[in-house]
Parts: structure tokens; C-alpha cells; sequence
């Protein structure tokens, strides 16, 4: 039984249900597309689901929100279960806005719009290999419960995060900074719940001053809203010099969910492992376990507001930021996102600043746009390579150097890529299955039919 998944020619393979993944099946497969799905956990949303990672950030810039579309719609989904608050102020000095959810909520939301949208869904499902004809893939071999089978496509979206499918294509991909291939360290998360948000404020708000990095919104003073912040320097390096943590970072940087108490803790930094090497992940996962660990006494004794709180979870996996890159049509720059430069071939937009966590110790960069409600385009080509006609990469993978990924990589522009990658896969399937022959104008228009915000002007 099932085994005839096997056997169809598939218009579309989705390899990776993170968030882009999840915009590229559930718009294709809405466009008409027969789309299967492959996913190595048993639940779709990637980093948001299997790594606790949140909140989404950021959907606007300045107060125009440039994404929209499937993300927005997953957001009012989300919303109407009450599942999030929807778009909120950004406490700390760094977006505009940021977007609280509960994983769980994601979890249910985007199996309700993969089935909907007519997807056939393998999860507990691996890709492990590609069967590369010439410029064509021709099928990916799977391993679940079902032993290993191959599975075939005219089309194929790789948005596994780290490139998998692009990779095994034996097509070229950078990996990490050029100087030393090091990429941005990995973190395992923490969530808490029974945080005391009232205790944590006061402490906070009657120490403004130890809290630089800290945007009090008018907003925290007057409404009983959680506290999103960077800071306990302080704290954190004392603690280090008694010997009690050892993370390579010098504080803590913690958001609230849409939960009362309940908090995640983005602060430990496993450096100096790639996570597309499988002994490296797995000492980085244990790595991070340790930190945690360390993490968790040091919150419980020395952070206002956490004295009863409870450890409800860490990772489950720990979150990659960056690993393989494609080398595609062409490849997004720091320079490109800095300046603004307008592409014609634009299909999603973005404001959030190019943030790097720094690959070999303490600190983080963020280079900011020069003028608060700037933001950038993102071009088709960065998601397609010369070397393969019917691959399209998605997500943190796409084509961008070291620095640009570090802007593109977050959630709300992974998802805005997505929906463009499912939609071009559609167009393409109809045809030779050719990607790089996609018309521009014919996807754009459909991206702006399904609702998603092009600026045509910057084009
Ligand atoms: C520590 C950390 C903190 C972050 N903080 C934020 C934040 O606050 N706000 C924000 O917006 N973004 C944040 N990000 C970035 C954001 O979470 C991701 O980069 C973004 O969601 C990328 O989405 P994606 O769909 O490209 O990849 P992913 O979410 O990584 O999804 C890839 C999917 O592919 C699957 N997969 C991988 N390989 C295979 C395979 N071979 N076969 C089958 N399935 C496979 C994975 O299981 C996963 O479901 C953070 C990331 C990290 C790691």
C-alpha cells in the first residue's frame, strides 16, 4: 500500500518542508501542480518546528510590510487559532517588527495548507541521493520506512537549508567565508516556560541603563506585554570567570512566544563544526546540549524572573545558520542588499539587516541599510544555476555570498522565496521542465495575483 508514490512522474518534488519548502509545495500544488513533498522530521517548518527557533523576523520595513502572500496567509492562519499575536514591536534596537507563534500552532497550520493544496507528503523521509542525467535530474533516491526508493519529477526543489539535493547533483556550491570556509555558528535553543514576565520587566526597566541594545517601546511601559532583549553582559561575564559558562558568546538574547511565562533563549554558539559533515553535527548537537545545561543553572541563579522557571525543551535540533550556498545564475552580494540595487528579475523583498553571528567567537556584526523603511530586492536568479535545467534551490541555500546570506537567511523572505520557487516550478512544469527559460514577467505576474508584494517600481 503507498507504494505508487514510487512509480508516478510527479510535476514537482518539494526535498525539505521548512518554511520555504512549505511555500514552494503549497503554492505550486495550488497553482496545479501534482507536488510531492519529502521530509526528514515527522512535522513540516523546519528551524521554527525542529529547532525552536522564533520569532519570525521581520515581515516589514519600517511601517510598509514588503512580505506577504503565503506567509502573511500562514500568519493570519496562525492568528485565527490563536496560535500568535501577529506582528509586534521589536523591543530591541533591530527590526521594525517581529512575529511570535507557537510551534505547535505551525505545526498543525502548515500540514492544514500542504493537505489543501492537494501535496502528497512523505515525512520520516530522507533524500540520500540524486540521479543526475547531463543538466537533468531525473529522480532522488529516498530512505524511510519503506526501505529506498527512487522518486521522480520534472521539476525539483531542493530547500533542504543546507542544499542537499544540489549537492549530490555534484552541482558547485560554496560552503562557509572564503577565507577559511568557517559559517556562522550553530545554536541549540531553549525554551522556558513559568517565566515571571512582571519580575523580568521591573528588573529591566529599573536598569535601562545595563541594557543598551534595548528599544523600550512605549508600549512595554504601559501594557503588560513580554520583553524581547539582548543584554546581562554583565552577568555573563562574571559567570565566565567563575568558570560557570562557557559559550562563546558575551550575553543573553531572549524572546517571548505568544504564551504568558513562556520564553526562548537564543545564546549558546557551537563553533567550528560544518553542518553538512555528519560527525561534526552530531558533536555539535551534543556540544550544544552542554551549553545548555550550563545556560539553564545560570538563568535559574542570576536572571530576575527565571528563579521557578522550567526548562521545557532544547532544540530538538540544533539550528544551522549557514552551511552549502549554490552557485547559481547569479549570486546575491552585500553590496547588492546595501545599496538597494533594483533587479528586474525581483521576486520577494526584504529589510532585515545582514546579521552575522560571528563563526569563531564572541560578538555578532549587523550592518543595517542606511535609512530606517529601506529594503532590498531579491532576484529569481539567485535560486537557479547554469549547470542544471530543471533544479530550482530555495531558502537559506540560495545563491548569496557569506555576508548577503546572513541577511536572507530568516523566515519571512526563505517563505517569500519559497512561493516564488513553487510557482516558477509550476510554470516550468507545464513546459520542458526547463527552470532557467522561466519567464519573468509571466511569474511575477502570478506572485502578484497570488498576493504577494513586488515592488515593480525598483525593478
Ligand atoms: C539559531 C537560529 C536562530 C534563528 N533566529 C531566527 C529568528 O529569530 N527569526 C527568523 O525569522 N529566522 C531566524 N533564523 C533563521 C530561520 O530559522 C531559517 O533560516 C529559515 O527558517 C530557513 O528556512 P528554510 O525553509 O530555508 O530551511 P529550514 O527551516 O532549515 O528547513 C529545511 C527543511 O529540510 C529538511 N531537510 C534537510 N535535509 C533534508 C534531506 N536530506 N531530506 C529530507 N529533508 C531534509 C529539514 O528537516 C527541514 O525541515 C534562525 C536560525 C537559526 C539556526
Amino acid at each position: 500500500m503507498g507504494k505508487e508514490v514510487y512509480e508516478r512522474m510527479y510535476d514537482v518534488i518539494v526535498a525539505g518542508a521548512g518554511v520555504s519548502g512549505c511555500a514552494a509545495a503549497v503554492s505550486a500544488g495550488r497553482a496545479g501542480a501534482s507536488v510531492l513533498v519529502i521530509e526528514k522530521n515527522g512535522y513540516p517548518g523546519g528551524t521554527l518546528t525542529g529547532c525552536g527557533v522564533g520569532p519570525m523576523m521581520t515581515f516589514h520595513a519600517g511601517d510598509k510590510q514588503i512580505i506577504c502572500g503565503f506567509m502573511q496567509e500562514t500568519v493570519d492562519r496562525l492568528m485565527e487559532k490563536g496560535y500568535s499575536p501577529g506582528h509586534v514591536p521589536d523591543t530591541k534596537q533591530y527590526t521594525d517588527t517581529i512575529t511570535p507563534f507557537r510551534a505547535e500552532g505551525l505545526k498543525t497550520v502548515l500540514d492544514e495548507m500542504l493537505v489543501e493544496s492537494g501535496c502528497k507528503v512523505l515525512l520520516h523521509t530522507f533524500v540520500g541521493a540524486v540521479e543526475r542525467e547531463g543538466e537533468k535530474i531525473k529522480g532522488l533516491t529516498l530512505c524511510n520506512k519503506d526501505g529506498l526508493n527512487k522518486a521522480w519529477a520534472k521539476v525539483f526543489i531542493d530547500a533542504t537549508g543546507d542544499g542537499d539535493v544540489a549537492a549530490w547533483a555534484g552541482l558547485p556550491m560554496t560552503n562557509g567565508r572564503p577565507e577559511d570556509g568557517a559559517s556562522q555558528p550553530m545554536t541549540m535553543k531553549m525554551k522556558y516556560c513559568n517565566v515571571s514576565t512582571q519580575k523580568l520587566k521591573e528588573h529591566v526597566l529599573t536598569h535601562l541603563d545595563e541594557f543598551p541594545k534595548l528599544k523600550p517601546h512605549e508600549k512595554l511601559f504601559k501594557e503588560d506585554i513580554p520583553i524581547d532583549l539582548e543584554g546581562f553582559d554583565g552577568e555573563v561575564a562574571q559567570a565566565k570567570a567563575r568558570g560557570e559558562l562557557s559559550m562563546a558568546r558575551e550575553n543573553i538574547l531572549m524572546f517571548a512566544t505568544d504564551r504568558e511565562g513562556e520564553y526562548i533563549i537564543n545564546t549558546t554558539r557551537v563553533i567550528g563544526y560544518d553542518a553538512t559533515d555528519a560527525s561534526g553535527l552530531s558533536e555539535a548537537e551534543m556540544a550544544g546540549r552542554r551549553q545548555c545545561a550550563e545556560l539553564d543553572r545560570f538563568l535559574r541563579k542570576y536572571v530576575p524572573g527565571f528563579e521557578n522557571a522550567l526548562l521545557e525543551f532544547t532544540g530538538p535540533s540544533i539550528g544551522v545558520r549557514s552551511s552549502r550556498q549554490l552557485r547559481g545564475v547569479y549570486t546575491l552580494t552585500a553590496g547588492d542588499i546595501l545599496s538597494c540595487k533594483p533587479f528586474d528579475s525581483a521576486v520577494a523583498h526584504s529589510g532585515y539587516p545582514i546579521d552575522i553571528h560571528n563563526p569563531s567567537g564572541e560578538g555578532a556584526e549587523a550592518i543595517f541599510l542606511t535609512e530606517r523603511g529601506d529594503y532590498y530586492s531579491i532576484p529569481f536568479e539567485i535560486m537557479v544555476c547554469p549547470e542544471a535545467s530543471n533544479l530550482i534551490v530555495t531558502g537559506r541555500c540560495v545563491s548569496a555570498t557569506f555576508e548577503a546570506q546572513a541577511a536572507i537567511r530568516v523566515t519571512p523572505s526563505a517563505g517569500a522565496l519559497g512561493q516564488a520557487a513553487g510557482t516558477a516550478a509550476f510554470l516550468a512544469a507545464r513546459k520542458d521542465g526547463d527552470v532557467r527559460k522561466t519567464e519573468l514577467a509571466a511569474l511575477r505576474e502570478a506572485l502578484l495575483r497570488q498576493g504577494a508584494y513586488l515592488d515593480l517600481a525598483r525593478a
